[in-house]
């Protein structure tokens, strides 16, 4: 099982850093070591049977989904019970995520714990789960394929309700009305629908403008598809463009291949951001291109690692980055091109190569 694997990797990390147990709090992190989707838990791992702390409402679906631990209901909350708990078993230092805990939290777990006691008990360690989860077992791997396969459906989705007009929040509303029925547990973030000078805002929700006759349109778009999600970005043109705009699409476009082809286990985040910006900058394009290149993608939209200028973390295989660099030009119009790319020991494998990216796919709108 997954998850036993998971949380031993978790033990051995925390044990190594000195702590006798790991809290830990935050849901998607609670998802990966134990399988439970719900809301509210702690779990609590150790050299002792590891167990998830839940309240009433998850009762029977925390005894289903967390199998192998020891699941306990508590109407106090969650992480306060596990504390207790650690308390109680001797178990302590105990390790936790400053980054996922909020200053009250921290003040009621400490108040869990004698004052006599309190000294050394919590141990601050940062981003221990999230590191393991950058890089993905053979399951997750199957499963974030199947996400960016039903994210590049919904591009086939987005262009026949383009066509036939409309605006962009009608188009939006096509793409998760077709993503819920093919089984999706939700949009992994609000639908991206910018079109004209819109198109120039890097996150400009699709809202109730008109598409226009002539101009860009972005998408970008994701789904939660068996808890994982997909995330991908296309550009399309309205009408017939002028070549600074076709000039501008293709630069991006060879900024987004220049990345994509430099993904491989080895290579810095830096790196690669850095191929992308490069292309930008010879087209004297770099000045629009205000946001890192990508970030890791899997149980959250946004996980590690960051792909962006400088970052000196390595790719290892297993991980899966998304590649999306962007030139947004206020006033006037902006393009963006994001695709999902698994790190394996030879390159980078593109998990939404189904939808197309050049410009002639779709031109004769
Ligand atoms: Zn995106
Ligand atoms: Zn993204």
């Amino acid at each position: 099982m997954n998850e036993v694997k998971r949380r031993r990797a978790a033990i051995r990390a925390a044990q190594t850093a000195g702590l006798e147990t790991l809290l830990v709090t935050h849901p998607a992190d609670v998802h990966y070591l134990t399988g439970f989707t719900g809301s509210n838990a702690a779990v609590v791992l150790g050299s002792q049977k590891p167990v998830l702390f839940t309240d009433g409402r998850y009762t029977t679906q925390a005894k289903e989904q967390a199998v192998g631990l020891k699941v306990l209901v508590e109407q106090k909350p969650a992480f306060v019970a596990a504390v207790e708990h650690i308390v109680a078993t001797g178990q302590n230092p105990c390790g936790f995520d400053p980054t996922l805990t909020t200053v009250s939290s921290l003040e009621r777990m400490r108040k869990a714990v004698t004052a006599k006691e309190r000294r050394g008990f919590f141990q601050p360690i940062e981003g221990l789960v999230a590191r393991l989860r950058e890089i993905k077992d053979e399951d997750e791997i199957a499963r974030m394929r199947k996400a960016a396969k039903l994210g590049c459906s919904l591009f086939d989705v987005a262009l026949e309700a383009i066509a036939k007009g409309g605006t962009e929040v009608s188009v939006a509303a096509e793409m998760e009305f077709a993503a819920r029925k093919a089984g999706a547990d939700a949009m992994s973030f609000e639908t991206i629908v910018a079109s004209g000078p819109r198109s120039a805002l890097p996150h400009g929700k699709a809202s109730k403008a008109k598409l226009p006759k002539r101009g860009f349109v972005t998408l970008d778009f994701g789904v939660v598809l068996d808890g994982y999600c997909s995330d991908m970005t296309r550009t399309v043109f309205l009408g017939k463009a002028k070549q600074r705009e076709r000039d501008v699409y293709h630069s991006v476009l060879e900024a987004q291949q220049a990345a994509v082809a430099m993904v491989r286990a080895g290579v810095t985040c830096g790196e690669v951001d850095e191929a992308a910006r490069s292309v930008l900058r010879n087209a004297g394009l770099d000045g629009y291109f205000s946001h890192s290149t990508g970030h890791g993608v899997g149980l959250e939209i946004h996980e590690g690692p960051r792909v962006a200028s400088k970052q000196e973390q390595v790719l290892e295989p297993g991980m899966v980055i998304t590649i999306e660099p962007g030139v947004y030009i206020a006033g006037e119009f902006g393009v963006r091109i994001e695709d999902m790319v698994l790190v394996t020991k030879t390159g980078g494998e593109v998990l939404t190569s189904a939808s197309p990216k050049s410009w002639m796919d779709w031109i004769e709108f």
